[in-house]
């Protein structure tokens, strides 16, 4: 293995707990490698404006936020590379990451490949994402002050997310597949007391109407699960939330998963159960999910990285 092809510290992920990674072990001189992946900066680039990540009174665009935090990272010294990571082997030290046929060893690997939230997969749903389609409630919710919105699923995450909406839209259509909720029972009950919310039981999407350069989404066609039947409806905008999906794959062989598939770490801490491999961001966090709280997950795992080499490598 070439000097080169060995690192101190891989970054696999490049969300704001990758970046914010990148930024302090860089800062430590510890010339970390990021590698971005296939959507750099994350989930953070299919949104639109970020009002809510302290330090910026007027909000800032997502992919712009993500920019900066890149060039922030490169300036300490932080190697960016756009590219994806196939395999890795953690089964002894240095640690193995691949890129393709491209073989890496690191004393430290920080995982931040995060979670992506599921979509229906339609292409009216692609392609009317950020102009009216969204999977973020606590990103988005904030613009339909006043307007008519769908929220899809019957989960949790779609419960919760009907009762932050009412906070801003004149009215909730929370949209569910089946005539029984999969969320808990206090959430069920939140929903049923909420007059802002009605409930579309055994309803599906079946297509999205609007145009993204006329004032994106306008409507929706939706079908009765049961009788099969279709109707026009017309609405402001759809929310998401149909659960997420860690992106995991090629760790499931060395690290375990919850119930859910989010990589486990230790308590108060992003050690996993492999030393010298360090998870943080979305990847393990299905509570709270913000950009903020990634960050601070990401700075988390680059200092403990950091100790990790003081006491075992260096
Ligand atoms: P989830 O529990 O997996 O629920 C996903 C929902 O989306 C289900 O109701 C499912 O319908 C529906 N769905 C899935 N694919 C669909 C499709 N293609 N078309 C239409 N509907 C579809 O996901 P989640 O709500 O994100 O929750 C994930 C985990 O986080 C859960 O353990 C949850 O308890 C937890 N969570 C907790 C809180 C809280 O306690 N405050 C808040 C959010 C999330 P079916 O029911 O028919 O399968």
């Amino acid at each position: 293995m070439s000097e080169q092809n060995h690192k101190k510290v891989i970054i696999i992920g490049s969300g704001p707990a990758g970046l914010t990674a990148a930024i302090y072990s860089a800062r430590a001189n510890l010339s970390p490698i990021i590698f971005e992946g296939d959507q750099p900066g994350g989930q953070l680039t299919i949104t639109n404006d970020v009002e809510n990540y302290p330090g910026f009174e007027d909000g800032i665009a997502g992919p712009e936020l993500m920019d900066v935090m890149r060039k922030q990272a490169v300036r300490f010294g932080a190697e960016s590379k756009f590219e994806y990571v196939t395999k890795v082997d953690f089964s002894s030290t240095p640690h193995k990451v691949w890129v393709g046929d491209k073989q890496y060893t690191a004393d430290t690997v920080i995982i931040a490949t995060g979670a992506s939230a599921r979509y229906l997969g339609i292409p009216s749903e692609e392609k009317l994402k950020g102009f009216g389609v969204s999977a973020c409630a606590t990103c988005d919710g904030f613009f339909y002050k006043e307007k008519e919105v769908f929220v899809v699923g019957g989960g949790d995450s779609a419960l919760e997310e009907s009762g932050y909406l009412t906070k801003f839209a004149s009215k909730v259509y929370l949209i569910h597949r089946r005539d029984e909720f999969r969320g808990s029972k206090i959430m069920r009950q939140r929903v049923f007391d909420n007059p802002k919310i009605e409930i579309l039981w055994n309803t599906e999407i079946e297509e999205i109407l609007g145009e993204p350069d006329q004032g994106g989404v306008t409507g929706a066609i939706l079908k009765d699960t049961v009788s099969g039947e279709t109707r026009e409806q017309k609405i402001d905008g759809i929310f998401m939330a149909i659960g997420h999906t860690p992106n995991t794959a090629i760790f499931t062989d060395y690290l375990p998963t919850d119930d859910n598939g989010y990589l486990i770490t230790k308590p108060d801490s992003t050690a996993t159960d492999i030393d010298g491999v360090f998870a943080a961001g979305d990847v393990r966090d299905h509570v709270y999910r913000q950009a903020v709280t990634a960050a601070g997950n990401g700075c988390m795992a680059a200092i403990e990285a950091e100790r990790y080499i003081t006491e075992n490598i260096e």
